[in-house]
């Protein structure tokens, strides 16, 4: 039986595929984005932290065996909501050998599986995963790799390769991209089109889907200590979203573009 090291463990969630979710967030990954909203999941090792005062932890190292327990509490939900579990992060695939053995598991109890992947790295570990998942989220965080560099510490080839190896293989309609939307760093009208387009060539792109900048990670960076570069942005409306991302009403996609779940 493997081990990994997890964040926490989400009870209940409606945002991450259908139905009514368990998330389980992984620890580690690496990337770096400069926009992270949980910085706390980046370390692959737990870390020490100061909430409210109080000294804590981030992370803890759990089985397969213990992980499935929290999730089947909540298999009453599943069966209500058509819902299931959803794997994220962190980065799933920096830990794929537990991933897969946990989402096998899933699937022997007959639960919807989901993942939100960053994709980035070896595709190996994302073929892993994959005959095991039912959907997944990728991220695309912006087309330029000079600039995906520049913002989350790494080159976006492997990402965007991975992707299209994965959609070769996957069922149509298995892979939604996020894109998480940034003032002036990945909202620009050329960097969504050519987003869009890349969708446009995949055979299994269920949605694009753009998610408008938040702040709700600040609270974190301030537990760890650590500064937060992007703290004058203020938080993005669905409103300053559609602005910027309405230019794809008229490209005729072949599959619908959303904005935090809602079709535009
Ligand atoms: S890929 Fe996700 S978890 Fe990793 S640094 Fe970027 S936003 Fe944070």
């Amino acid at each position: 039986m493997k081990s990994a090291w997890i964040l926490r463990i989400e009870r209940i969630s409606p945002n991450d595929g259908k139905g009514l979710r368990t998330v389980v967030f992984f620890k580690g990954c690496p990337l770096r984005c400069k926009w992270c909203a949980a910085p706390e999941s980046q370390k692959m090792k737990p870390e020490s932290c100061l909430r409210a005062g109080r000294a804590g932890i981030f992370g803890k190292e759990m089985t397969t065996a213990q992980v499935m327990k929290e999730i089947r509490k909540d298999e009453i939900f599943f069966y209500h909501s058509q819902g299931g579990v959803t794997l994220s992060g962190g980065d799933v695939l920096c830990q794929a050998d537990f991933a897969r053995e946990l989402l096998m598991e899933c699937k022997e109890s007959e639960i919807h599986t989901m993942a939100e992947l960053d994709m980035y790295g070896d595709f190996e570990n994302v073929r892993k995963l994959l005959p095991w998942l039912d959907g997944f989220y990728a991220d695309v965080k912006m087309m330029d790799s000079t600039l995906h560099k520049k913002w989350t510490g790494v080159g976006n080839e492997s990402i965007l390769e991975n992707i299209k190896k994965a959609a070769l293989i996957c069922p149509p309609n298995t892979i939604s991209i996020r894109v998480p939307l940034i003032w002036d760093i990945n909202d620009g009208r050329e960097n969504i089109q050519a987003t869009a387009r890349y969708c446009e060539e995949l055979k299994s792109c269920r949605e694009l889907e753009f998610l408008p900048y938040h702040r709700l990670g600040l609270s974190a960076y301030e537990s760890l200590g650590r500064e937060y570069e992007l703290k004058h942005l203020p938080a993005m409306s669905f409103a300053d979203a559609y602005e910027k991302v309405k230019l794809l009403k008229k490209m005729d996609l072949s599959f619908p573009v959303k904005i935090s779940g809602k079709v535009i």
